[in-house]
This record gives C-alpha cells, sequence and structure tokens, in this order.
C-alpha cells in the first residue's frame, strides 16, 4: 500500500475523552471512529488488525478440531424464553420487535441459537463429540460503555459451544479450548493468564476467564507471580490426546490465580508472601463447562448407547476479538505510539522515502516495495511529499515492528536503514539484504 492512496486519517492532537493509552492510540492512529456511544465505525488500519486477529482464531479454532459457522446478530425472543434467559438478562439485552410486533433482540450471545441448530440436527450419539464456533458481533447495552472498543457496547467476539455425551469428554472440550486459547493469545504477542473465575449468567461450575495484566484493566486480580513465567512455545499438541490436554491445564491453573471474584484469601495466603501479587487485568476471554443445563431446558437430548434419550452436556467459549486491539496496545505501546506484534501488525514493514521526488531516492523504494511484496509480505511505503520527522512520527504512532529508511545519501553508500521499532535500534544494509532480514523475520 502507498501511504499516498492510503485512508489513514491520524490525528494531531490527543482526544481529550479518551481516558486510556489504547483509546487514545486507537483515535491518533485513525483505527477507529465513533459512531455512537460503544459504537464503532473499523477504518482501514483498525479493520485490518481486527481481521488479523480474527485469522489468528479462526486456525488455532480450526486447529484444535472445531468447526466454524455463522448465526445471525437478530435473534427471537421465544428462542431465550426456553432458556429462561429472556428475563434474566435484563437491560444489557438491546430488544426489538419487527414490523409484524413479533419479538427480537440483537444477540449478546448464542447459547440458544446453536442449541438450537443442535436440536434439529443431531439425533445420536454417534454424532458426538462437535464443537462450532462462530466470530459475530454481539450487542450488550452495557451500563458504561467506555475506553473505546474495550468495553464496547457493539463488540466482536468469538463464540464456541462444545456438545458431548458424557462429562469427562464435556472436560476434555473444556481442556482443548483453554491449550487452543493460550496458543491464540501467544501468536498476537500477548500473555493471558487463565485465573478461576466466577460463572455469572452463564451458569456452571467450571470457568476460566484469560486475564492480560494492565494497570487500566477492569478487573482486580490476585496471582502468584509464578504463573507468569509460563509460556505454551511453540510445543507440539494432539488435541485428540486427553491426558496431553489435562496435563496442560494442570500446568498452567495448579498456581493461585484468581479474580476477586473467587478470590479466597486463605488460600493465597499459602503462596509465599513474595510471590503474592495484587494486580488489575484485562478480560480477553473465558471458558465454561455447564453440564446439562441448557440441553435440559431447551431439550438437546440425543440417543446414548442405550437407546435411552440422553441429555448433551455442554460449554461454551469465549474470546473478546475486537477487545484484544485495545489489550495488545495497553500491552505494547510507548510514548511515541502502537508497537504492533508481528503476529497481528496491520503492514509489515514501513518503507520510508526520505527524499521523495529524488530518482534514486524513489527508484530504490519502488525495487524494495515489489521485492517485499513479491515476496508475499505488505509493505506500506510513506510515499507522500512530507518532511521526514513527519514520516517517522506516523511511522512510529501507527507501530509497524520494521522500518526501511530509503534517503540519498545513504544510497551513495549502496545502503537503506533498517529499524525496529520496538528496539529503536538501527542498522544499514544493502536493500537485498533488508528484504531478505524482514522476509526472515515473518518466516515466509
Ligand atoms: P465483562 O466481565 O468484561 O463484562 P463478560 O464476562 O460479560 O465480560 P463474556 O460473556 O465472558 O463477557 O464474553 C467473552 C469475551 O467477550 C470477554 O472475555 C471479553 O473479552 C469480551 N467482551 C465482553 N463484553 C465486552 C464488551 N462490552 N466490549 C468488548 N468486549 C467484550
Ligand atoms: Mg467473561
Amino acid at each position: 500500500m502507498r501511504l499516498s492512496r492510503y485512508f489513514l486519517p491520524v490525528l494531531k492532537e490527543t482526544p481529550s475523552d479518551a481516558q486510556i493509552v489504547s483509546h487514545r492510540l486507537m483515535l491518533r492512529a485513525g483505527m477507529i471512529k465513533q459512531a455512537s456511544s460503544g459504537i464503532y465505525s473499523w477504518l482501514p488500519l483498525g479493520y485490518k488488525v481486527l481481521n488479523n486477529i480474527k485469522r489468528i482464531v479462526d486456525e488455532e479454532q480450526e486447529r484444535a478440531g472445531h468447526i466454524p459457522i455463522l448465526m445471525p446478530t437478530i435473534q427471537s425472543a421465544d428462542l431465550w424464553r426456553e432458556s429462561g434467559r429472556y428475563d434474566d438478562f435484563g437491560d444489557e439485552m438491546l430488544r426489538i420487535s419487527d414490523r409484524h410486533g413479533h419479538e427480537m433482540l440483537y444477540g449478546p450471545t448464542n447459547e440458544e441459537q446453536l442449541t438450537d441448530i443442535f436440536r434439529s440436527h443431531v439425533s445420536s450419539y454417534k454424532q458426538l463429540p462437535l464443537t462450532l464456533y462462530q466470530v459475530q458481533w454481539k450487542f450488550r447495552d452495557e451500563r458504561r460503555p467506555r475506553f473505546g472498543i474495550m468495553r464496547g457496547r457493539e463488540f466482536y467476539m468469538k463464540d464456541g459451544y462444545n456438545f458431548d455425551l458424557t462429562k469427562e469428554d464435556a472436560l476434555h472440550a473444556y481442556n482443548r479450548h483453554l491449550v487452543s486459547y493460550l496458543r491464540t493469545y501467544e501468536r498476537m504477542g500477548l500473555q493471558a493468564i487463565p485465573m478461576r473465575a466466577d460463572s455469572g449468567a452463564m451458569g456452571g461450575d467450571d470457568t476460566h476467564e484469560f486475564l492480560v495484566l494492565a494497570d487500566t484493566g477492569e478487573s482486580e486480580v490476585f496471582y502468584d507471580s509464578a504463573v507468569t513465567e509460563l509460556t505454551f512455545g511453540d510445543r507440539d499438541i494432539d488435541y485428540g490426546d486427553v491426558a496431553q490436554c489435562q496435563a496442560v491445564l494442570e500446568e498452567f491453573t495448579s498456581k493461585y490465580a484468581r479474580t476477586d471474584e473467587t478470590h479466597d484469601a486463605a488460600l493465597f495466603e499459602e503462596v509465599p508472601e513474595e510471590r503474592r501479587k495484587v494486580a488489575r487485568g484485562i478480560e480477553v476471554g473465558q471458558i465454561f463447562y455447564f453440564g446439562t443445563k441448557y440441553s435440559e431446558k431447551m431439550g438437546a437430548t440425543v440417543q446414548g448407547p442405550d437407546g435411552k434419550p440422553t441429555p448433551v452436556h455442554m460449554g461454551s467459549h469465549g474470546i473478546g476479538v475486537s477487545r484484544l486491539l485495545g489489550a495488545i496496545i495497553e500491552a505494547s505501546h510507548d510514548d511515541k505510539g502502537i508497537i504492533w506484534p508481528e503476529g497481528v501488525t496491520p503492514f509489515h514493514c514501513g518503507i520510508v522515502n526520505l527524499k521523495q521526488g529524488d530518482d534514486e531516492a524513489d527508484a530504490a523504494c519502488e525495487s524494495l516495495y515489489a521485492q517485499l511484496t513479491h515476496a508475499g509480505l505488505e509493505p506500506l511505503y510513506d510515499d507522500r511529499k512530507e518532511r521526514a520527522g513527519g514520516k517517522f512520527a506516523t511511522m512510529d504512532l501507527i507501530g509497524l515492528p520494521w522500518r526501511i529508511t530509503v534517503g540519498p545519501r545513504g544510497l551513495k553508500n549502496g545502503v537503506v536503514e533498517l529499524t525496529s521499532r520496538k528496539t529503536g535500534e538501527s542498522e544499514d544494509l544493502t536493500p537485498e539484504a533488508a528484504v531478505e532480514r524482514v522476509v526472515g523475520i515473518y518466516n515466509l
């Protein structure tokens, strides 16, 4: 992409109504625009990152054997009356009626909708196990929408639902989700710690929330600092292997880590004092096992091996796809702007032409642009007739992890400059070596 032709409405001023850094930076970098309270348009740069996050979520879900579908945002109230949640959900649910007077709602989540699909099409235990998921917009009429897309009213969420014959199978599905979530967040450059949580309106006993530690987080968390030393890394995992998934769950959940809803002061005291931490966190996901709560109410039964109708064991699992943009920025920025982790960056590399209009500099930039593109990368070429300072400021603000700077002086010596956004370190390289380095970083 050439910046002169792109739509990147960066703001010079810091928006005064944005209270936290991720919100400020998303507005300044031209990623989002508020449409009304808690509802946002996604401008090109923000939309690109949103899609990158979705792609990682999709890849990791499919790797775990979960099957993507898409359900509507507008649902029928009748379905929610069956589960009893139409009234339970209260004011957070946006209720609508259509021209025929039918009561509808904008889905805050989809347990009912999916249970309905399940009961219409699955009748035998032989069709189990089954896990379906979607990435779809949700609406919750939050009392206090704030922090930009972090607590929106309309937000993008991955929600998955498992159906299993037995509790053991459903707990394996729970573990599979925990493992796949660990991988998902790490690929986004984030540490998200599974913490024992409260199941709230979902019901059920087993639930973990995934929290990214950040001072601006809305949840108070209590943990043993040893949990922050755990990383999933690129270990091989067989999602069909019950013992292996269980071992990962135990490794990542045996240290004390809880949100304030389930915090147990006496248990916490058992953690050595120097490792006892009280901090704040951003909830970026949650997994639930809730047994037969929905299947019994909504008649989601299968014929069991004994020929008898058996209600299925279920769980649901959510990732805050749009909230993740905010969480990543909270975890990765400096006073100049965003620092995107390579896994989610909107463009792989920036190219800054220090002297637009200079034949040699222009030709060198065009050549870099062509080589990077040919290698399968997406560079963002700042080809505007602007001062170098302004170009650097824009690149730093939008946070591309790598920048290649091209100017007549360097070119005289046959070099361009490759700079890391994260460390600020620069290196002079031949244009070919710079391309090779960047391609190598992205492992293409
Ligand atoms: P919270 O406690 O933050 O209100 P929740 O526990 O009600 O969230 P879940 O039903 O667990 O939310 O939804 C799954 C994920 O969707 C959450 O972990 C969170 O990352 C994201 N999410 C929930 N509500 C919002 C919102 N209003 N704006 C953006 N993301 C949200
Ligand atoms: Mg939650």
